[in-house]
């Protein structure tokens, strides 16, 4: 047997399903396909080029190194980011055709100082997440440098965008009080001579849940990877998990009962068993909250993750069922072969499945399968 140790396997066709599902959620609005954070732990390049080829108008990033990344690798179509303090290098977004994202009309006038061209801007008001956006005064002061700016020749706003807290709650009276703010928002804007653009609100949440907050165009990130945004939240639009974590175990022994696991003897063979190393840890994004808590799937049968999650490997319990090295422990997948998914890690390891997959990096390698 041969291949990676440790394998992430990205099922192209599931990603295109999933974005085509998301689009039929909002058949009014446009798409954008979310891949900032490597793609959450998927690859950021083959996930942009077959989210293109999936019909997904536009991408996002937070950052412009994100955004300068994909041109540098061939992406040309349209590209949002959203996320620069001062001194980022609106100059080369600019120039590679990236549309950035003003905050505030200090940042509107650097992006304008900076551009070697006019600049396609794009303005976000806080509407209640209290992150980024311009609140209350500031949006209408960033409303009046727009149009000024923007009557002088020196900028194109191109869109009108805001982010919801709360949206994988659907019944929170956030989201209502969100979409107040923003309509709001976008009629001072038009009232102040700035034609809004594209208007846009939701992320896979609200577009799963909330048509009243489709607007022009929906921002899909976790969705796109077949992950819900929360366990929670149900629906009928039919997902399916892109990634598959695997790995093929490095050592496999008996253990006499009493014998204790990893660092700190967190975990003690009650009675003898079969122990299979899987040569994956935290160096590679594994969580060791997940220690004594996470399951894998070992020749179609679960077997519990023992003692404590080390840096490069972690210990499963396969009892007395027949096992090698060289076999495949699958970490998470889909779930429909029976193996866990990454909603179960997240729950093993008390946080949400986005960091699980996000966090994964490192010695990890990345084969793609399907249409690229
Ligand atoms: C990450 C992000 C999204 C995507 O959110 P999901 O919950 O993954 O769909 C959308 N908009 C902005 C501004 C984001 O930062």
């Amino acid at each position: 047997m041969s291949g990676p140790q440790v394998e992430a396997v990205v099922d192209l066709d599931a990603f295109a399903a999933n974005i085509a599902a998301m689009a039929a959620c909002a058949p009014s609005s446009a798409l954008m396909t979310v891949v900032k954070a490597d793609a959450y732990g998927h690859g950021a390049v083959p996930m942009a080029r077959a989210a293109r080829a999936a019909g997904s108008p536009w991408l996002g990033v937070a950052t412009i190194e994100e955004a300068l990344a994909l041109r540098a690798a061939g992406d040309t179509g349209p590209l949002l980011c959203w996320l620069a303090s001062p001194g980022a290098d609106y100059a080369s977004a600019v120039d590679a055709g990236v549309e950035v994202t003003a905050s505030s009309a200090a940042q509107l006038a650097e992006i304008i100082a900076a551009a070697r061209v006019r600049p396609r801007v794009q303005l976000k008001v806080d509407t209640g997440l209290s992150r980024n956006g311009a609140l209350g005064e500031a949006w209408t002061q960033l409303a009046a440098a727009a149009a000024t700016a923007q009557a002088a020749g020196r900028v194109e706003i191109t869109g009108a965008w805001s982010h919801l807290a709360c949206a994988d709650e659907p019944a929170h009276p956030a989201n209502d009080a969100q979409e107040a703010v923003f309509r709001d928002a976008v009629d001072e804007l038009a009232a102040a001579g700035v034609e809004p653009g594209l208007r846009h609100l939701a992320n896979s949440a609200a577009t799963l849940s909330r048509p009243s907050a489709h607007f022009d165009l929906v921002r899909v990130g976790i969705a796109a990877y077949g992950i819900r945004p929360d366990p929670g939240m149900s629906y009928s639009t039919p997902l399916t998990p892109v990634l598959t974590l695997r790995a093929r175990l490095a050592h496999v022994k008996r253990l006499r009962a009493g014998a204790s696991v990893s660092y700190g003897h967190t975990w003690t063979a009650e009675r003898d068993t079969t122990v299979g190393l899987v040569p994956m840890g935290y160096g590679d994004g594994i969580a060791v909250a997940a220690s004594n808590r996470a399951q894998v799937q070992v020749g179609g049968a679960r077997a519990d993750v023992v003692g404590r999650v080390c840096m490069d490997q972690l210990v499963v319990d396969l009892g007395d069922r027949p096992a090698a090295a060289g076999d495949v422990a699958v970490l998470f997948g889909p779930g429909d072969d029976g193996e866990p998914t990454a909603e179960d890690w997240a729950r093993a390891s008390s946080t949400i499945a986005y960091e699980v997959v996000t966090r994964l990096g490192g010695r990890l390698v990345r084969t793609y399968r399907g249409d690229m």
